[in-house]
């Protein structure tokens, strides 16, 4: 039987290799991937979305992919060593050595992973703050043919950010790497000012 590439060895990344890191978090449909977009653009960073990477795996249709499929569509979180080794292989992949790494880590236990094998201390956290109304505007118009853009399982996403994620951003909040941005609703847009640098 083939060996599943991904639950192959990959890494290490070479030790001699600067690299940077910055993880953007927000709740399901803050536009995390929307405002990495922009800011790959203007920075040169190169944009890994675990939710695509994930979403990607699915489609090679392997056993792997069917089990991430059934976690997304019910808005639970993947077993964090399936994202972790994808995040990793992405990262060997690319080349550049500036990563901006939007939706993960979405739990403690995504966390831990990531330091265990991945192990770059990100050089700050961006959080898009953006109210729940908002958020799900944002995903019930961006008709992206997601499954798991349905009001049950929405439901579930929220859920999982407030019980999951929360944690996290407080840990980083405590190191002093949480860098907070808000959704001005005025212009209906994301006015990147940056709110705390705590
Ligand atoms: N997901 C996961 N681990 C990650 C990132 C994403 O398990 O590190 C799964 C999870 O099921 C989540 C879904 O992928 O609900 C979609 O995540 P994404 O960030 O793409 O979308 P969002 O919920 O922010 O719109
Ligand atoms: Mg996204």
């Amino acid at each position: 039987m083939m060996a599943d590439a991904n639950k192959a060895y990959v890494g290490p990344i070479p030790s001699g290799k600067k690299i940077k890191i910055v993880f953007v978090i927000g709740g399901p449909g803050s536009g995390k991937g929307t405002q990495c977009s922009k800011i790959v653009n203007q920075f040169g960073y190169t944009h890994l979305s675990a939710g695509d990477l994930l979403r990607e795996e699915v489609k090679s249709n392997t056993e792997q992919g069917t089990m991430i499929q059934n976690f997304m569509h019910e808005g639970k979180l993947v077993p964090s060593d399936v994202s972790v080794r994808l995040l990793l292989k992405a990262i060997l992949a690319s080349g550049n050595d500036k990563f901006l790494i939007d939706g993960f880590p979405r739990n403690e236990e995504n966390r831990e992973a990531y330091e265990k094998i991945i192990n770059i201390d990100p050089e700050f956290v961006l959080l898009i703050d953006c109210s729940r109304e908002e958020m799900e505007r944002r995903i019930l118009h961006r008709n992206q043919g997601r499954d798991d853009d349905n009001m049950d399982t929405i439901r579930r996403r929220f859920q999982v950010f407030q019980e999951s994620t929360l944690p996290v951003i407080q840990h980083y909040e405590k190191m002093g790497k949480l860098r907070r941005v808000m959704w001005n609703l005025e212009y209906n847009m994301i006015k990147l000012y940056i709110v705390s640098t705590q």
